[in-house]
């Protein structure tokens, strides 16, 4: 009866740090990012070690910290994996993105590839609504976001290695999202999307229309967060918000499922990833908060709360959006009104 949650996409962060003098560190920043230097600026090893561990312990099992002094050209899409000539790689692009693709005698994967840029620009004004802002080309450097659609699964493994820069586990997610984060600003790698995602016959759930804005979605917070040393992303939050921008899952379905949100989904901390029968737990539960703040309280509550992740510890922004307020509380009894009866769920899973 419980449901099943596939995995769909793994965050990967890429903090990155520079391990040079600090007058270094400050002019590289300034001509590398648009914006004030302050949480990126203070950096530290420490700060780096902080994130690896807990964007591993929250699941993202590709994460990979590495010590690396990035430069403005790295910002350059010419360099781009998918631009150079022996990976095989042909694209199309507008002013935002890049997708690359594999020619075919049918010209599928081309039009797979227009298919994504049309969605990719279409997703856009939802973005800018629940995350403030969109993050375009002018804000990162020039950079256009580069979108993969490798053709077969080996493809897309190897892909997401070599965009991560080593071996990472790409196993049973739909689409992946890489970056990198430094002192001298935020650079994204790419957005690959597994060639399952294109099938005519794709659930909704993991088709392009839902897979693209999640991971879009990814890509805007990432560079809007300040990963400062009070500030580290929940998973929840996250991905959560990831598929409430993509419409994932409208509704969580069943008793066994609001009775796992009650005991194990405290909103101060990462929902446990994998629970019994629960796994996942990160990307339907946290999009069920989401959708019961929307219903109680109104988008424009959801997009503060998100927008005030950027800045301060989940505490506090719970405290600021909601104050006075258990919203655990609250989410559960929503989600108890709502839900249909056990003896309903017996009856249509027969
Ligand atoms: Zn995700």
């Amino acid at each position: 009866m419980n449901r099943k949650h596939k995995t769909y996409g793994h965050f990967i962060a890429m903090v990155v740090a520079m391990i040079v003098g600090a007058v270094g560190i400050s002019a590289v920043y300034q001509t590398a990012r648009n914006r004030p230097p302050i949480a990126y600026g203070n950096l530290s090893p420490e700060s780096i070690a902080k994130f690896n561990k807990k964007m591993a312990e929250a699941g993202d099992q590709g994460s990979l910290f590495v010590l690396e002094q990035l430069v403005l050209s790295q910002w350059d899409n010419e360099n781009d994996y998918g631009a150079q000539d022996t990976a095989g790689w042909t694209h199309i692009e507008d002013d935002r993105f890049i997708v690359y693709y594999k020619d075919d005698l049918n010209n599928v994967w081309k039009q797979n590839a227009q298919l994504t840029l049309r969605l990719a620009n279409e997703a856009i004004p939802q973005m800018k609504a629940v995350f403030g802002k969109y993050t375009y080309p002018e804000d990162i450097n020039g950079r256009k976001l580069p979108i993969y659609l490798p053709p077969t699964r080996s493809q897309y493994g190897e892909t997401i290695s070599i965009l991560y820069g080593g071996p990472t586990d790409s196993e049973g997610s739909l689409g992946m999202t890489i970056y990198k984060v430094s002192q001298s600003g935020y650079l994204p790698m790419g957005i690959v999307l597994l060639k399952d995602i294109f099938d005519k016959n794709a659930d909704f759930c993991n088709s392009l229309v839902v897979v693209l804005p999640h991971e879009l979605s990814h890509y805007v917070y990432a560079s809007l967060f300040q990963f400062s040393d009070d500030c580290v992303p929940m998973n929840w939050v996250k991905e959560g918000i990831a598929d409430y921008v993509a419409g994932r899952n409208p509704q969580v379905q069943g008793q066994d499922s609001v009775d796992f949100i009650e005991r194990y989904c405290d909103l101060k901390k990462d929902f446990p990833v994998e629970k019994g029968n629960f796994s996942n737990n990160q990307y339907w539960a946290g999009e069920s908060f989401f959708n019961f703040i929307k219903e109680k309280y109104g988008k424009e509550k959801v997009n503060e709360f998100i927008q005030s992740t950027y800045t301060i510890s989940i505490d506090s922004v719970l405290l600021v959006t909601f104050p006075n307020k258990d919203m655990h509380r609250e989410w559960v009894d929503g989600l108890k009104t709502n839900a249909p009866s056990n003896q309903a769920i017996a009856l249509t899973n027969e």
